[in-house]
């Protein structure tokens, strides 16, 4: 294996994802235990929003501004090393979620035992079929008094459309609840409350011994038995390829604050998940372990400290080795860029980095040039393929109140909608400026920051969109007639693309009905 073949092998990178509450940073934070990233518990800061308040928002975003640290959490365990990418928690940042689930190559799913299926759960696993993400699921919370676990993988199948199978299995739950049987390892792992340990009380259990009947009691040992053979009868056989092509989610029962079922997920993970995969650009696939260096940017971070504008992008090496003060080309710009000190996220401290492999996620400091999606490479012109915009929700019109400051204003706008805070569409005539989002909150929050970073003071005023949909038409006369009859009813994104905004699904609807020859598309992704 040459070098970069053996660093590839080392890497995997992934995203926990869950609907609020369910224990996303809980159990980040066990599995930064396990890898000695961190000492203590409590070290991983929740990013959750919880009032639905600017200034809560604020102080957070303070917090990450300084640190930017939770933003990839880097740890090494079992010779591997580990880059777990945070997704923010709060609804109305969903889109930040859904571009950084394109940077992965997998995610770990924690489902709330009590509460099951919830409604981001199914949103963010959309996305993560579009594109055969390979998904681990993690019921978490068995501690607790939960719903039957035949039940919970029913909902799982159904609501999210994924095909299951468990690896471990709870032996009862709630205040009964005794431990885990490993279906694989035919090990029972013994439910201790245990917040800070990661020592486990393991015992090789054949399922048919009568070993299992004195250590987990007669009647859950002939429950468990059972449990199996309806297992054995019902879900095929694990097999992991089935789990890498996204058509198969091996399960884990657990408990994440007790630290329980934890270590069982982190072996699994490590054995099963996928190494850093070749990625489809608009030309061509790119294979990581390619000579030459590409990556693309997923995600901008703004340093919210007005005194130092600068930004931090961060890169995802997606093939070759990227090194420190080599200049690239960012194909969008077709300009070429160096950076003399790029960092990494190890032991969540920053550190500037020499090189960086493929599944590696580097920071970048930025002066305001850098675009969602932007890719880099060392002179090929191609683009990664992926970053998708989500057909936004809620328009509002940016009304400028301070005339003086409207090249701030301008280019405030312009900045934070290069972030992915929220889209820019602009409308004709008097090049209007409406921004779409999928929730209130970033409109309070662009708001304030263009006030506090850029010093330009707007208003918004609420638009009857409910609806975006990007046009396409294989017929350039018939589109150019569309859009000519809607007149302001069309927008253009950032990127010049047509976008119909309509007031209701049903006007939608109508349109699309009415006009065969012209695409309606609900992403951005589209080619
Ligand atoms: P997140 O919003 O998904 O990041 O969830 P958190 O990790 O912040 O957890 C939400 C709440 O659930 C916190 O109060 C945790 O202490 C609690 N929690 C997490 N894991 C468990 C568990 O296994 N059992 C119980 N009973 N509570 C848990």
């Amino acid at each position: 294996m040459s070098t970069i073949q053996q660093e590839i092998a080392k890497r995997r990178t992934f995203a926990i994802i869950s609907h609020p509450d369910a224990g996303k940073t809980t159990l980040t934070e066990k599995l930064l235990l396990f890898g000695g990233a961190i000492q203590t518990a409590g070290a991983v800061k929740s990013n959750k929003i919880k009032k639905t308040a600017t200034s809560d928002f604020m102080e957070i975003e303070k917090q990450r501004g300084i640190s930017v640290a939770t933003s990839v959490m880097t740890f090494e365990y079992n010779d591997l090393l580990i880059n777990i990418l945070d997704t923010p928690g709060h609804k109305d940042f969903a889109e930040d979620t859904y571009r950084t689930l394109t940077a992965v190559d997998s995610v770990i799913l924690v489902i709330d035992c009590v509460k099951g299926v919830e409604e981001q759960t199914e949103r963010l696993m959309e996305v993560c079929r579009m594109r055969d993400t390979p998904v681990i699921v993690f019921i978490n919370k068995m501690d607790r008094e939960g719903q039957n676990p035949f039940d919970l993988l029913d909902e799982l199948e159904q609501k999210l459309n994924l095909k299951v199978r468990p690896l471990t299995w709870p032996v009862n739950g709630g205040a009964t609840f005794k431990g885990v049987y490993h279906l694989l390892e035919k090990q029972m792992y013994f439910f201790k409350v245990n917040k800070t340990k990661v020592e486990d009380d393991v015992a090789l259990l054949e399922l048919d011994s009568e070993e299992l009947d004195a250590k987990v009691g007669a009647r859950d040992a002939a429950q468990l038995r059972e449990d199996v053979e309806l297992i054995d009868g019902v879900y095929d056989q694990f097999d992991r390829e089935d789990y890498l092509s996204g058509k198969v989610a091996p399960v884990f029962f657990g408990s994440a604050v007790n630290n329980f079922g934890v270590r069982e997920l982190l072996e699994a993970f490590c054995q099963i998940s996928p190494l850093p995969i070749a990625r489809q650009t608009n030309v061509r696939l790119v294979k990581p372990d390619e000579k030459n260096f590409t990556g693309f940017i997923f995600k901008i971070h703004a340093n919210i400290d007005p005194r130092h504008r600068d930004r931090i992008a961060f890169l995802r090496v997606c093939s070759g080795t990227f090194e420190r003060g080599k200049f690239y080309k960012n194909t969008r710009l077709e300009k070429n860029v160096r950076f003399s000190n790029p960092y990494s996220f190890m032991a969540s401290a920053k550190e500037v980095v020499e090189q960086g492999f493929p599944g590696d996620v580097i920071g970048l400091y930025d002066t305001g040039t850098f675009k969602i999606g932007d890719t880099l490479t060392e002179g090929e012109e191609l683009q990664y393929a992926g970053i998708p915009s989500f057909s936004p929700e809620i328009f509002k019109e940016l009304i400028n109140l301070d005339p003086m400051k409207s090249k701030q204003l301008e280019k405030g706008v312009q900045q934070l909608t290069d972030e992915g805070v929220a889209q820019l569409f602009t409308v004709q005539p008097g090049n209007r400026k409406v921004v779409g989002t999928v929730g209130e909150l970033q409109f309070e929050v662009i708001q304030y920051r263009l006030e506090h970073e850029y010093g330009a003071k707007c208003r918004w005023v609420q638009m009857n969109t409910t609806r975006a949909c990007w046009v396409t038409s294989e017929d350039p006369k018939k589109l150019q007639e569309f859009i000519r009859l809607k007149g302001t009813q069309i927008g253009y994104d950032k990127d010049d693309n047509p976008v119909f905004l309509a007031d209701s699904e049903w006007m939608l609807r109508m349109n699309r009905d009415n006009n065969p020859d012209i695409q309606f598309h609900t992403t951005s992704e589209f080619k």
